[in-house]
């Protein structure tokens, strides 16, 4: 253990100006122990920084990095040979283009538009990840693409990046949108919108995200959806429109689905059957995920035409920036526990993401650490659009150390920065486990994940150890000794929640006590409020 762990243990913790910089309290209050993580620092870095320096400085470093290491050039297949092994990158199909070796690649090879290049590197984006070299070429060269890779190893920039290339043309105004991106949540369509934003800076393109005023807009015609050129969306909203032929695909060039299992999984794979529906089948088609089972690969050849399909790392594997661990909590009340004894330890620092298996978990949870006056919320598909983007704005920012959620936030979702993912409920598939300790670890930074489980979940825990496994975790003797789980007994588990016991070690007159101390600070709130006004 190192030292500094040592040194730190303990409830009374002060660290250095260092990344994360934090410290724990104990504090005794009447007979509950009072928890407090103190924050010092803006932990995701995201308050303003004075740009036109760091922008020089950043200048200065590449010009610095360009001196020492030329960029990296890719001339022959001998060359994506050693590159591939190098990054453990399998790709299989006809007529494979050679990767990039460098953002510059793109210049002579396929005259990348100057601008997309110059966001690039305005948003200081020098290097291409292994997903990126492989997937804008197969892009760029027409190709249909199934594409694989790690969570947080850059799959929104390998399909942001040729799609804007190639549709940045000069075409009539209003003539119809040419490229869709299709996510499952709209947390994740608002994130590649954002990226999508700032590379198309100074480009002639039209972007949107297909919020609910936008899609309010498109029906009452008040807006026009031909005026753009690429829109990012969900499903649903999407087909809605689709529907009533208020927004039609007849321009369609390319359609890209992100996080393609779950959007091909059930719940979500009716409603992409019905987009694929309205979709000329000449489009370039792309599907992206960190996990992409043979079924939905299987599913993605018969939409597609003569795909290439790329593998960066162990398919459907943990990335390997996370530390991965398991504690057996014995029963629900020891879970609780557990998190206080992290506390306690030194080992829950901030920003950390906790999931559950359900909503009502997940309130039950917060509730819970509002108590000990940690400083939480929570994100539930209960929740309104606004009070979740409130949420994720807060968390971003560092206002919120502890986000509380379910799988609705396990994908795609980018964080930076985020220390720890606790899964409170065992999640119940390997791909969830994958999705949800996916958020920390991410654009190569490292991070830890913690699972509880207890005697309910000796069945559910099997595909998660086998994750770890291949992910070159550390296992114990009776890890290694599991059987394995039958197809049914996996969809068992995925189909159907374990049944646990409520959260809650607070006495229920205490909980009595606190609500009516809280809706006696509401009334008199409100009461000034009238007098105010
Ligand atoms: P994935 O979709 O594979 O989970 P993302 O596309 O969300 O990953 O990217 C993860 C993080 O890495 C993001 O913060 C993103 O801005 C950053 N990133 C992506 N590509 C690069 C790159 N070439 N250089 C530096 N950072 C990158
Ligand atoms: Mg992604």
């Amino acid at each position: 253990m190192d030292i500094f762990r040592i040194l730190t243990r303990g409830a009374q913790v002060k660290q250095g100006k260092t990344k994360n910089d934090y410290s724990l309290k104990e504090d005794k209050h009447d007979d509950n122990i009072l928890y407090q993580v103190e924050k010092e620092t803006d932990f995701f870095h995201t308050k303003k920084h004075n740009t036109s320096v760091n922008n020089k400085e950043v200048a200065k470093d590449n010009q610095d990095d360009e001196d020492e290491i030329p960029p990296l050039e890719l001339i022959s297949e001998e060359d994506a040979k050693k590159f591939r092994n190098l990054h453990k990158s399998k790709v299989t199909g006809s007529d494979i283009p050679i990767p990039i070796g460098s953002f510059q690649d793109l210049i002579g090879r396929y005259k990348i538009n100057k601008r997309i290049l110059n966001n690039l590197i305005d948003a200081n984006f020098t290097e291409p990840t292994p997903i990126q070299c492989e997937s804008i070429p197969i892009t760029l060269n027409n190709r249909d693409l199934i594409g694989c890779a790690p969570t947080g190893s850059g799959k929104t920039l390998a399909f942001i990046i040729p799609l804007i290339q190639q549709l940045n043309t000069k075409v009539d105004k209003n003539y119809g949108i040419r490229g869709l991106i299709i996510s499952p949540t709209n947390e994740l369509a608002s994130q590649i919108f954002q990226e999508l934003e700032i590379l198309t800076k100074g480009t002639n393109l039209s972007i949107s995200i297909l919020s609910k005023s936008l899609a309010n807009k498109i029906n009452n015609k008040i807006i026009n959806s031909n005026k753009y050129d690429i829109i990012v969306s969900t499903p649903l909203r999407l087909i809605d429109l689709l529907k009533t032929g208020n927004l039609q695909f007849n321009r369609l060039e390319q359609l890209i689905i992100d996080e393609a299992d779950k959007l091909f999984d059930q719940g979500f794979a009716e409603q992409t059957d019905e987009i694929l529906s309205h979709c000329n089948s000449t489009i370039r088609k792309s599907i992206f995920s960190a996990t992409i089972p043979s079924g939905v690969e299987e599913m993605a050849h018969s939409i597609m035409k003569d795909p290439i399909r790329v593998i960066v790392g162990h398919k459907e594997g943990a990335a390997q920036t996370i530390e991965q661990k398991l504690i057996f909590t014995g029963n629900e009340e020891g879970k609780l526990l557990a998190i206080r004894q992290m506390i306690q330890q030194g080992e829950f620092k901030p920003p950390i993401i906790i999931f559950l298996q359900s909503i009502t978990r997940a309130k039950a949870l917060f509730h819970e650490l509002l108590y000990d006056k940690l400083n939480v919320d929570v994100i539930h598909a209960e929740r309104t659009a606004k009070q979740r983007e409130e949420v994720i704005k807060r968390f971003k920012n560092g206002d919120i150390w502890v986000l509380i959620t379910t799988d609705v936030l396990a994908r795609g979702v980018d964080f930076k920065g985020v220390n720890l993912v606790i899964n409170y409920d065992v999640p119940q598939s390997a791909q969830a486990y994958v999705h949800r300790i996916g958020r920390t670890g991410r654009g190569g930074k490292s991070g830890k994940s913690v699972t509880f489980f207890t005697k309910e979940d000796d069945k559910a825990v099997k595909p998660i150890i086998n994750v770890m496994k291949q992910s070159g975790c550390e296992v114990k003797d009776w890890m290694e000794n599991l059987g394995k789980l039958s197809k049914n007994e996996k969809k068992s588990i995925k189909q159907n929640e374990i049944k646990r016991k409520k959260i809650s070690t607070v006495p229920k007159i205490i909980k009595q006590k606190r609500k009516q101390k809280q809706q006696m600070i509401e009334a008199s709130k409100k009461r000034k409020a009238e007098i105010d006004n």
